[in-house]
């Protein structure tokens, strides 16, 4: 290894959008620390992606097999469970043959980094003699919910109106990841993501989460007591946090081409805080009723807006509405949500709660109006109106309807009104304290050097 480099890392991401951004910024945060990264993720994911690093950047990318080398077949796409079967099977020999690879090319590795998800990787580092560490892309509120779920504390089907867990706010059952209540018993497959990495989860020696401590002290220490776990988020480009890393203003892989010019020059004329943003992620999939009444809801509000609709989505709103919504708002299929968040114009945010975009939120100080698809993203939203109070729970009808009335109202609360004005200056509060966290003696910038020493040292 080059004599500049404390040790080597390799960072095994899984195959999602939301899931390779933190793990190739946890690789840009080693780097700064001087440990060599090599990110690693699947064949079939890296033919999908367009990648744009920094020039100056020596992060390495490697792929293993997750056994569709050629693209994932149309059987395994529609069905998680045919897809992870077979992922499992090939992956532990796949990331075997990598690590020798490396080895021998005299790149040796060190210790294995490997999302939550992919919990076998453990047993392969563990065959290396290296250090293992998981890396959760969740809140450590939700490790702890599906903590409790695996060692049968937690009882399915929820019988309780009010559910408590140690260092959590009180929760309702619908606050609950979607699996275990809302959506319960119609996606069992992704226990094995969700569950199973507490099978092993004591054989890693550092459990890594992508979190803030300030953000949930009291669950993070209670966690502590159990596993070795250190809070390293926000895993958001360096640029829009402590600036320490030069030319990190982007995440750099990306399965959308955003559509950064139109965006920019849409944005750059608009009043301060005058544009709603609405972007639910690179999965969520709403009805075609309910994605026409939030084109009204839009509509009807009045405001500027820059709405994220994918491809996949744009047959939901007929060529009527798309005509009026053009008059106060801009459409695109993918934007640099980064930017468009950091943007003075904007001043809300309709999410689906993901992780990613909820910490983004959080670190740029927007205040919220949150509309969860599924998985972690009602929890998320339970911490955003109730624990950090930055944002609004957008009420939905016995139908699951968010109708176009509640739109308009919850936007004009946020944007107009004096709750809005508290909300926007609690987002502020949190945005400083999260950016303390990574800039030099912050919590995960200490979590991070205490890391990269002992790993340094083995
Ligand atoms: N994102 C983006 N442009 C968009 C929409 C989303 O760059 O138009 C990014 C966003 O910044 C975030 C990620 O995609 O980093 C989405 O992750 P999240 O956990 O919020 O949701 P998921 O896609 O996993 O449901």
């Amino acid at each position: 290894m080059a004599d500049q480099w404390k040790a080597h890392c390799l960072l095994v991401a899984y195959p999602a959008q939301g899931h390779i951004n933190p793990m190739l910024q946890f690789c840009k945060r080693l780097e700064f620390h001087k440990v060599k990264a090599t990110l690693v993720t699947t064949r079939s994911f890296w033919r999908t992606v367009a990648t744009e690093l920094p020039s100056d950047s020596n992060i390495s990318i490697e792929t293993i097999s997750d056994g569709y080398d050629e693209g994932v077949e149309e059987e395994a796409r529609k069905n998680s469970k045919i897809y992870l079967q077979r992922f499992w099977q090939v992956g532990f020999q796949s990331l075997s043959e990598l690590i020798e690879k490396l080895s021998g090319k005299g790149c040796p590795v060190d210790c294995v980094i490997y999302d939550s998800f992919l919990h076998w990787a453990v047993d392969v580092a563990k065959k290396f003699g290296l250090v293992g560490a998981a890396f959760f892309t969740q809140t450590c509120a939700v490790n702890c919910i599906y903590f409790h779920l695996h060692q049968g504390i937690l009882k399915l089907p929820i019988t309780e109106s009010k559910i408590l867990f140690p260092g959590v706010t009180e929760l309702e059952p619908s606050d609950l990841p979607t699996f275990l209540y809302l959506q319960y018993g119609m996606h069992p497959h992704y226990w094995d993501l969700l569950v199973d990495p507490f099978n092993n989860i004591g054989k890693a020696d550092w459990v890594l989460s992508n979190s803030v401590y300030e953000l949930e002290p009291e669950v993070v220490d209670w966690m502590k007591k159990m596993w070795p776990v250190r809070t390293i988020g926000p895993t958001v480009p360096s640029m829009f946090l402590d600036k320490r890393i030069p030319n990190d203003n982007d995440y750099g892989i990306s399965m959308f081409k955003p559509s950064n010019d139109l965006c920019m020059n849409w944005l750059k004329d608009k009043p301060k805080a005058s544009i709603v943003y609405v972007s639910f992620g690179s999965l969520a999939s709403y009805s075609d009723e309910q994605m026409q009444e939030l084109a009204w809801g839009l509509i009807d509000a009045n405001s500027y807006f820059l709405w994220v609709v994918r491809e996949s989505e744009e047959a939901k709103l007929p060529g009527n509405i798309l005509e009026t919504l053009s008059k106060k708002g801009l459409i695109v299929r993918w934007c640099p949500q980064l930017k468009v968040l950091a943007h003075e114009a904007v001043g809300c945010f309709i999410t689906h709660c993901g992780w990613n975009s909820t910490l983004e939120a959080l670190s740029l100080g927007v205040p919220m109006i949150g509309v969860p698809y599924w998985s972690d993203q009602t929890t998320n939203l339970k911490h955003i109106v109730d624990v950090w109070k930055v944002g609004l729970r957008a009420p939905v009808d016995e139908k699951g309807i968010l109708k176009r009335e509640t739109v308009k109202h919850c936007i004009k609360e946020v944007m107009e009104s004096e709750k809005g004005k508290e909300m926007k200056n609690r987002a502020i509060k949190w945005m400083n304290l999260i950016k303390n966290s990574v800039d030099e003696g912050g919590s995960s910038d200490k979590n991070i050097a205490e890391f990269v020493a002992r790993i340094s040292q083995q």
